[in-house]
């Protein structure tokens, strides 16, 4: 039986007061949330948000790692620097990282290796563009990202595991793919993974949805068979949207 995920990607937002505002709201509502939740603000902010989370049932996230370990390269933020902080949890994979910034799927494969090799868990976000949408290949692109993302990661390691499927049309868009086109990308995506690894591995992982989640239709996309989480931008940076969502 897999449990609901709920993670909150504050992206570049916020500032310091901010933050702690928000988490320490989050903290007093969410005491008896039966979900699993997670935040993932800014590197800058996570020192200061790790004490208000420790020994809370929200796990603390940051937004991209290196995919090296600590040394001369300058501006970058290795897993044990984040695990120092507290973090037990990072994303990879991001479209605004691979789109924006240019990663590559080797790149994020070795960031994934990397962040599972010290102990983090990882959420891997895959999603079409609406060009490849349009011209029926959205799973197509999906199967690639999962296929060069997993690339090393042994069954254990799934375990600690998230996928993201994240339209990239459908990001900070207000555009939201319909529960259907939800459903069926989420079911697709677990049958590369029972191609990948095994059927026991397919049922077991967690795939969220990302992508203009917000209160209004968090709970048709929920309610869909293949669809166990969401992972959240916009609508996580507000206590009064993101903690429905979180009770789910
Ligand atoms: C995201 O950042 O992963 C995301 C889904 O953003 P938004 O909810 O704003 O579309």
């Amino acid at each position: 039986m897999r449990s609901t995920y709920i993670a909150g990607n504050w992206k570049m937002n916020m500032d310091k007061q901010s933050s702690i505002n928000l988490v320490k709201e989050l903290v007093s509502s969410l005491g008896d949330c039966k979900n699993k939740v997670m935040i993932a603000p800014p590197f800058v902010y996570l020192d200061a948000i790790s004490s208000l989370v420790k020994g809370t049932n929200i796990l603390l996230g940051a937004q991209n790692c290196a995919a090296t370990d600590n040394g001369a390269h300058t501006g970058e933020i290795s897993v044990n620097m984040l695990k120092d902080l507290g973090v037990q949890v990072v994303i990879l994979g991001h479209s605004e990282r691979r789109y924006e910034f240019g990663e590559c799927d080797e790149l994020i494969n070795m960031k994934v290796l990397r962040a599972l090799a010290s102990g983090l868990d990882v959420i891997i976000c895959i999603g079409e563009l609406l060009a490849q949408r349009e011209v029926g290949r959205a799973e197509k692109v999906c199967e690639r990202q999962l296929n060069s993302a997993l690339l090393g990661v042994s069954k254990e390691q799934l375990s600690h595991v998230t996928i993201a499927y994240e339209p990239v049309w459908a990001i900070g868009t207000g555009k939201t793919a319909t529960p259907n086109d939800a459903q069926q990308i989420h079911s697709y995506a677990r049958k590369v993974i029972a191609k990948m690894y095994d059927k026991e591995a397919s049922e077991n992982i967690i795939i969220q949805y990302g992508g203009s989640m917000n209160v209004k239709n968090y709970k048709d996309l929920l309610a869909q068979e293949d669809v166990d989480g969401g992972l959240i931008g916009g609508a996580a940076l507000k206590a009064e949207t993101f903690i429905p969502i979180c009770n789910g």
